[in-house]
């Protein structure tokens, strides 16, 4: 990746994140404290895509920094993939909340406030044409795959996403940490085995690798 590329990319994304913190398309968008844009390497293999910001989330205008946060770091460490390494954004760029009268709770994110963002989504997957997009949990994954997909059933499988970009879904790490007795580390190996079916595919030559040597023969033959 050119140095020239990857700011132009930089520059996409600071103007794309800009557009997404004046939106107010859904009544989320003025209540939430901070849009959560996405953050992570603009030139990025991998683009992890979670539901949608909580409360830390939104404290902070950063995706996956609360407890599912520092459990998807170590997932992604465990394959070899530290977070600056990757792309992390959710469906949605505002924190769905529910006022219960005493507090505001976590929501999933509706299915219009889910159509409102997309676009948004759809552009960060245009700047930086990951390798492979991972969703994070049956939401996401039902945004790109449709209602019928399974999380229990299709976790694990490669489909094609956007543009053809093959798509891998796996628990959410939020899930994971509302587990209890024995359920965890059965749900844990489930992860870890498609974390590495991940780390294969990266591994696997691409295009762009396999062109490389022909360069440096070029070069100094
Ligand atoms: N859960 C999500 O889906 N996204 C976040 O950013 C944090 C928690």
């Amino acid at each position: 990746m050119s140095v020239a590329e990857r700011s132009a990319r930089e520059q996409r994304i600071a103007n794309a994140a800009a557009v997404v913190e004046r939106c107010r398309k859904c009544a989320i968008g003025s209540i939430r404290t901070n849009s959560v844009y996405g953050e992570g390497d603009p030139c990025a293999e991998v683009m992890v895509v979670g539901e949608g910001p909580g409360e830390t989330e939104d404290k902070l205008g950063r995706p996956f920094v609360g407890r599912a946060g520092q459990l998807l770091d170590k997932m992604l460490l465990a394959i070899n993939l530290p977070r600056e390494d990757v792309f992390i954004c959710n469906t949605v760029k505002c924190r769905p909340t529910l006022d219960d009268g005493v507090r505001l709770r976590n929501r999933p994110p509706d299915p219009d406030e889910m159509a409102n963002c997309r676009p948004y989504l759809d552009e960060q997957i245009e700047i930086i044409q990951p390798r492979i997009i991972l969703c994070l949990g049956a939401p996401s994954a039902k945004s790109f795959l449709g209602p019928k997909f399974s999380i229990t059933k299709q976790r694990g499988q490669w489909f094609e996403g956007p543009s053809g970009i093959p798509l891998i879904a796996t628990f959410h790490p939020a899930y994971i940490l509302r587990l209890t007795g024995g359920e965890i580390e059965a749900t844990k190996r489930l992860v870890w085995g498609d974390l590495k079916m991940i780390r294969k595919r990266l591994d696997e030559p691409t295009a762009a690798n396999a062109a490389q040597p022909t360069e440096q023969i070029d070069l100094f033959g």
